[in-house]
């Protein structure tokens, strides 16, 4: 089963309205008429509206970082799934480890808004990843079994095969640590042996598993060239129009 590698651009709290239209403008510029590979960025909720309007009719696909699973109510400072395809927005981040460490949110929690992400025809990226102290006591699959199993609860294998898992080591999260391509692929393989568990071998074979932390142009190619991992998902260096897009044309053609 061949997979169309997904790079996507997770901006964090980065960027202005201006600097949002520029680095849209660069990027557009930057990966035209790259082949084999998807991209797509994901602004703070201000920018959100921008990216859409500038990208409109561009191959670059925009998303979320984050949203809460109602609809709408008393919820301060909260966005809603209906808020996000209201304003075009094709994809939403969910469970990043930023979300989970700093902000508290859980396995059950984040599988709701999974849930909701999908009846609102919003494609989830479920983020998944150890700690460093999870990855010496032996603990990765377990714990990213677990994040993946509460996130994908309730879920079918149609619904499923929409959804972009994650694979995020904490330890290499903005921290210039990379796992090496053999440490990767093989928490990839195991996400996908899961996957085939939860939802059989086909659709587990069709759904993209990327890899994030620490992903730049020189260590893209090495990392991508692994049989399960299809994609990254990039922080620090998709602030930048030259690297996200030095990433986006080593994984294309
Ligand atoms: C991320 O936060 O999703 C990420 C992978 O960050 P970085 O590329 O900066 O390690």
């Amino acid at each position: 089963m061949s997979r169309t590698p997904l790079i996507t651009g997770n901006w964090k709290m980065h960027k202005t309205l201006a600097a949002t239209r520029t680095l849209v403008a660069e990027l557009d510029t930057a990966i035209d008429g790259v082949a084999g590979v998807d991209a797509a960025v994901a602004p703070p909720f201000t920018a959100l509206e921008t990216a859409v309007s500038a990208l409109q009719g561009k191959s670059i696909a925009v998303g979320a970082q984050n949203m809460n699973e109602a609809e709408e109510g008393a919820f301060t400072g909260e966005i809603s799934p209906v808020m996000l395809t209201d304003v075009g927005v094709s994809f939403v981040i969910l469970g990043h480890s930023e979300r989970r460490a700093i902000f508290g949110e859980d396995d059950e929690l984040v599988g709701r808004k999974v849930r909701s992400a999908l009846a609102h025809d919003l494609q989830p990226y479920l983020c998944c990843g150890e700690t460093r102290e999870q990855r010496e006591a032996n603990e990765t699959i377990a714990v990213v079994r677990r994040q993946l199993q509460a996130g994908l609860d309730g879920i079918d294998a149609h619904r499923a095969a929409g959804i972009v898992v994650a694979y995020e080591p904490v330890w290499a999260i903005g921290t210039g640590l990379t796992a090496t391509p053999e440490q990767a692929q093989a928490v990839h393989a195991d996400i996908r042996a899961l996957l085939a568990e939860l939802f059989g071998g086909s659709t587990a074979a069709a759904m993209r598993i990327q890899y994030g932390g620490s992903v730049k142009p020189g260590n893209a190619a090495e990392l991508m060239s692994q049989p399960d991992i299809d994609g990254a998902l990039v922080g620090g260096a998709s602030l930048d129009a030259d690297s996200f897009a030095g990433i986006v044309r080593a994984v294309g053609s």
